[in-house]
């Protein structure tokens, strides 16, 4: 749909170029196209009638606002003859660049040059009333003289310049700016890599002074072991003699006791012995983290030491209601040291006992990927999962829990994971308080 012109005007001679400019400026003002995109469109307009008129051509100028698409301001100068476009488009490249859309248009019977300037969004709507008020407002517009138009056009440079200069100004602010910023960020850059230099040396730092620190543990650690070997080894001797004097007091050779000697004597007898078991599991215990067991490596016999545990520990399992059951090993041998490994199945088969009121202890072995798991299962008391631990450290006992028969050290445990260790492989447990427990040694069949 083509809206009817705000304005129409003939371009015929040279004055017409300020009459268009100063024309193209008031409408392009009326219609709220903002204060530079009038400049843009008064010199879009004045260039192109410049051109036009240094062609030898004139041409009817119209200013109409299209009733449909985005809101904008579009001018068109027809030539009423075809052929003209060849002589101007290559001139009007430039003005191309004032103005949203630019075109020339070669017709049947006549030349059309199209341009075109987008409304900003905050422009007054143009209703009909609207625009019957812009064209009475035009037909009452007087041309000013050449003169008044180069001083319209100085204004205007003025302020382009003006516009320009403050570009600048902000253009260096921005750069100034820029700098700053970037004196910021080396500074910033500097300063963390000083900081990373500083944490680096204070990890170096730790790390040297973790050295110290674990060499004196070593060092801590060897002392309490050697201790322990000494300690138990000189006590070991007074203990075994009380207790050959208590057999002694009490045989049947010897002067007759009163009832209350024989108990006191009984009672001698049975504290040293405990004290003999105490101080052979700290020697045990010392000798193994002092790294003087050495395993004699050979092909173990699992069926054999199965059955030798059988024949040793079914005197333990006096009580009927517990079944003591010492399976066939599904692996048939081993290569291992058959002593230490019978040493860490008997403890934890002492255990099971000691704490299994009814139901069964039963020993099995069978191969768990290239190893082999000894697996002692017992239906006692259980240890609770945050004690699984710790019952792995010297003289730990679960508190509250009482053995069923026979006594404990809280050695044995720890003892046996050593052993373990030992011989290449580990002990784990896995028990649950009332059920019963599991206890897994796991170890490579091949040394
Ligand atoms: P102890 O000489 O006391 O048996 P251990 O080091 O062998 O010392 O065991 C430590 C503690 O672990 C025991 O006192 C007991 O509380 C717990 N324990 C070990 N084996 C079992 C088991 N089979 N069932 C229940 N509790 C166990």
């Amino acid at each position: 749909m083509t809206a009817e012109p705000l304005m129409r005007m003939r371009l015929r001679v040279e004055q017409d170029i300020f009459v268009v400019r100063q024309l193209g400026r008031e409408v392009a003002r009326m219609v709220g196209l903002e204060s530079q995109d009038q400049t843009r469109m008064a010199t879009a307009l004045s260039e192109v009638a410049r051109v036009l008129l240094a062609a030898g051509l004139n041409a009817e100028v119209a200013f109409t606002v299209p009733a449909i698409g985005v809101p904008s301001l579009l001018v068109t100068m027809a030539h009423p003859d075809a052929g003209a476009a060849a002589r101007i488009t290559g001139q009007l490249r430039q003005v191309g660049r004032l103005v949203d859309t630019m075109e020339v248009d070669e017709g049947e019977s006549r030349t059309v040059i199209r341009m075109s300037r987008r409304l900003p969004p905050g422009a007054p709507l143009l209703t009909p009333e609207r625009m019957s008020e812009i064209r009475a407002g035009l037909s009452e517009h007087v041309p000013g003289t050449p003169l008044d138009e180069l001083a319209v056009q100085n204004q205007q440079l003025i302020a382009a310049l003006d516009e320009v200069r403050a570009q600048r100004d902000d253009l260096a602010r921005l750069n100034a700016e820029l700098e700053e910023t970037n004196r910021g960020v080396m500074a910033l850059y500097n300063q963390l890599s000083q900081e990373l230099e500083e944490t680096n040396r204070g990890v170096v730092a730790l790390y040297a002074e973790l050295d110290e620190k674990s060499a004196q543990l070593r060092a801590a650690s060897e002392a309490k072991s050697r201790f322990l070997a000494n300690v138990s080894h000189e006590l070991r001797a007074p203990v075994t003699a009380i207790i050959g004097l208590g057999r002694l007091l009490t045989d049947s050779g010897s002067d007759e006791l009163t009832v209350e000697q024989h108990r006191q004597v009984d009672l001698i007898r049975t504290s040293a012995s405990d004290l003999l078991t105490l101080v052979n599991g700290l020697l045990d215990l010392a000798k193994a983290e002092a790294g003087r067991i050495e395993p004699h490596w050979s092909e173990v016999d699992l069926r054999a030491m199965f059955g030798q545990l059988r024949g040793t520990l079914r005197p333990l399992a006096t009580r009927p209601e517990v079944d003591f059951v010492i399976e066939e090993p599904a692996v048939p041998a081993l290569r291992s040291d058959e002593v230490l490994l019978a040493q860490v199945l008997r403890n934890l088969l002492t255990n099971a006992l000691k704490f299994t009121a009814s139901g069964s202890v039963r020993l099995s072995a069978a191969p768990a990927g290239s190893d082999i798991e000894f697996i002692v299962a017992d239906t006692g008391a259980g240890i609770p999962p945050e004690l699984h631990e710790r019952i792995f450290e010297e003289f730990y006992q679960v508190p509250g829990s009482k053995p069923v028969s026979g006594k404990g050290t809280g050695l044995g445990l720890p003892y046996a994971r050593r052993l373990a260790g030992i011989l290449g492989g580990g002990l784990r447990v896995d028990s649950t308080p009332g059920t019963g427990s599991v206890f897994t040694l796991r170890l490579p069949v091949t040394s």
